[in-house]
């Protein structure tokens, strides 16, 4: 039987940052990683950080070359009806936002844990979880074909939305809120100049597009596509051309195509399981709450969970009593629902729901009444950049408990 103070399951963003601040604190974890470390790292997902995420990242020591190669936007453009709009949101909110690949971020995560001396076990399978409500919960798995178990004092749960650790769960102790959208995106890295200093996001009648990056050299751009859609059907070629009638004309007359690096299609869902704790386990990230990515707040958010959890355990390992472990499922829950609202909203303003006009109408008179509006873009851009929560009062934290 080996022995640690937080076992973590799933070497993902969550589960790294959190081993790493935990460290950092002088509390031992272990981390159980169903791939290996070159899988990991190789997916490529998010690229937009909130300021908050970036500050949580150099206080995790992971931040020199972070700092050092993010592009810092003030704001972002929102194309449509032949319109450009563009939210201020170094204006607005007062806030910046920085492209850094979420793959740079596992990376740097990945040298940090390893060179600081952390545990963290890839290729592991079969993990399950044991006597969650005891005081003394037990993780088995299969670690390169021998039998591992784990005594512990918490489990926390950052294995995605596939993972093992909600479904660890009762169905009657926790609640999932699902909504899952009739589109999906696909998405296509390529080593071209972005079209925009800042990203671009457009509706149009053909459907919503994004034009992002991930450096100054290489983009990340996004068209909507019906969920049958496949990879194969979509050859470069058909993606610069779909792309660049999704964009204004003088966008798309300066749009630089290239051959592909990666292509893929994602669904797009919202998600949300309560509460976020079932007695000594923990949920963190996508294991708890999946956002649809038109907001950019999947990974900002697994970084909040991160942030709120680790000083729930430092007050516990520093003899400070249970408050805020007790509270970690409301205070993480209070942003994840304005994070899933503002996704939502933002996704059903962009996207082509279908052929009824009337729906595009009323997404066009909205757009417009941003572009009027300085109220209207205020609110976009300070949810956009990252709310800031004021404490709440203990009695509002009702979720969660052991
Ligand atoms: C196309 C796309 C674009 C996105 N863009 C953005 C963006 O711009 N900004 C943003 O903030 N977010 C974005 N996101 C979301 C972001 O990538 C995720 O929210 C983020 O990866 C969540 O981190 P996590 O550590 O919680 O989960 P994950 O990254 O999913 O990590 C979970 C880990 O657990 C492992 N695991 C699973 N099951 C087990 C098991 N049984 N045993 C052991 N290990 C297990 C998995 O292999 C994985 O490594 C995007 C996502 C997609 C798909």
């Amino acid at each position: 039987m080996t022995r640690t103070q937080v076992t973590i399951i799933g070497a993902g963003p969550a589960g790294l940052l959190l081993s790493q601040l935990l460290r950092l604190n002088g509390i031992d974890s272990i981390v159980l990683e169903r791939r290996t470390r070159e899988y990991v790292e190789a997916r490529i997902r998010a690229g937009l950080l909130e300021q908050g995420t970036v500050d949580l990242l150099i206080e995790a020591r992971v931040g020199e070359r972070l700092e050092r190669e993010r592009l810092v936007h003030d704001g972002f453009e929102m194309a449509f009806d032949g319109l450009v709009h563009r939210i201020d949101l170094k204006g607005l909110a007062g806030k910046s936002v920085s492209i850094y690949g979420q793959t740079e971020i596992q990376h740097d995560l990945d040298d940090a844990v390893v060179v600081g001396g952390g545990d963290v076990r890839y290729e592991v399978l079969d993990v399950v979880l044991n006597e969650l409500t005891g005081n003394r919960p037990r993780v088995t798995c299969t670690h390169r074909g021998k039998r591992l178990e784990i005594e512990c004092d918490f489990i926390a749960g950052c294995d995605g939305y596939h993972g093992v650790s909600r479904q660890s769960i009762p169905s009657d102790v926790i609640r999932n809120y699902e909504r899952v959208y009739p589109f999906g995106w696909l998405g296509v890295l390529a080593d071209v100049p972005p079209l925009s200093h800042e990203l671009v996001y457009a509706n149009h009648p053909r459907g919503f597009a994004l034009c992002s990056m991930r450096s100054a050299t290489r983009s990340r751009y996004y068209v909507q596509c019906a969920l049958d859609e496949r990879v194969e059907d979509w050859s470069d070629d058909r993606f610069w051309d779909e792309l660049a009638a999704r964009m204004p004309p003088q966008y798309a007359q300066r749009l630089v195509a290239g051959p592909s690096i990666e292509k893929s299609i994602a669904p797009l869902r919202s998600f949300v399981a309560e509460p976020m704790r079932h007695g000594r386990l923990l949920l963190a990230g996508d294991a708890a709450h999946i956002v649809p990515p038109t907001g950019a707040k999947g990974l900002n958010l697994a970084a909040a969970d991160v942030r709120v959890l680790y000083q729930a355990l430092i007050e516990y390992y520093g003899g400070g009593g249970t408050t805020l472990l007790d509270e970690y499922s409301g205070r993480a829950l209070r942003r994840v629902w304005q994070a899933m609202r503002f996704s939502w909203w933002f996704t059903s303003l962009m996207h082509r729901f279908g052929d009824d006009p009337i729906s595009r109408k009323f997404q066009v008179a909205e757009l417009d009444y941003l572009t009027q509006s300085a109220a209207a873009s205020q609110t976009v851009a300070e949810n956009y950049a990252g709310l800031d929560f004021k404490p709440v009062p203990t009695a509002a934290c009702a979720h969660g408990g052991p």
